[in-house]
């Protein structure tokens, strides 16, 4: 059988190795910038296929802007390769002490430089993820305050969130670029 021969069934559920997730609190904009976090998992890693594991990229912690030459090759690997505190990246064969890995990266950025970020990860996964938005919302209702501290009501998170699972990137991409989709999951 020749292995670079994949069969396409539109009928078999594409599940994807990883899952990209971008949680953000503040208002998207096209052209404003605003802060967001970005973690990347290995779905259904954890527990015996019962949760994520978390990742890392290969890249010191605290420099989030940029792929930095000489602190890591900048790509994703499995929370598999850490023990112990170390961790050894399975493709530049770096060590690493676990404390200095990143595994999450903070940006501020416009909807557009987000959806360029994304697709970056998402082919440096080999196109094999699934992209999670997080938004947490603070409840806009206003804090009532009164001289018993314990009727003061912490203002209560909401969040909500939306999934653009590979199977359909992979379809809505066929005839464009993921690029594009991206973006477009990214404005709706
Ligand atoms: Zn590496």
């Amino acid at each position: 059988m020749d292995s670079n021969i994949i069969a396409v069934d539109d009928s078999v559920k594409l599940s994807a190795k990883w899952k990209l997730e971008l949680r953000f609190t503040g208002k998207r904009s096209k052209d404003k910038p605003y802060p967001g976090t970005l973690t990347v998992w290995e779905s259904g890693k954890k527990l015996n296929g019962d949760g994520d594991l978390k990742a890392y990229w290969c890249m010191k912690a605290g420099i989030n802007y940029k792929e930095y030459a000489g602190y890591g090759c900048g790509k994703v690997f499995s929370g598999d390769c850490a023990e112990g505190g170390i961790a050894v990246c399975p493709h530049c064969g770096m060590r690493w002490d676990t404390e200095q890995l990143t595994d999450s990266r903070y940006f501020v950025l416009p909807t557009s430089k987000w959806a360029f970020v994304l697709e970056r990860e998402y082919w440096k996964v080999s196109a094999d993820a699934d992209i999670y938005l997080k938004y947490h919302k603070m409840d806009p209702r206003p804090v009532a305050f009164t001289s018993n501290p314990d009727t003061i009501r912490e203002p209560r998170k909401k969040v909500s969130f939306a999934i653009y699972p590979l199977a359909n990137i992979v379809k809505d991409s066929a005839h464009g670029s993921v690029l594009n989709e991206i973006r477009g999951f990214l404005e709706a």
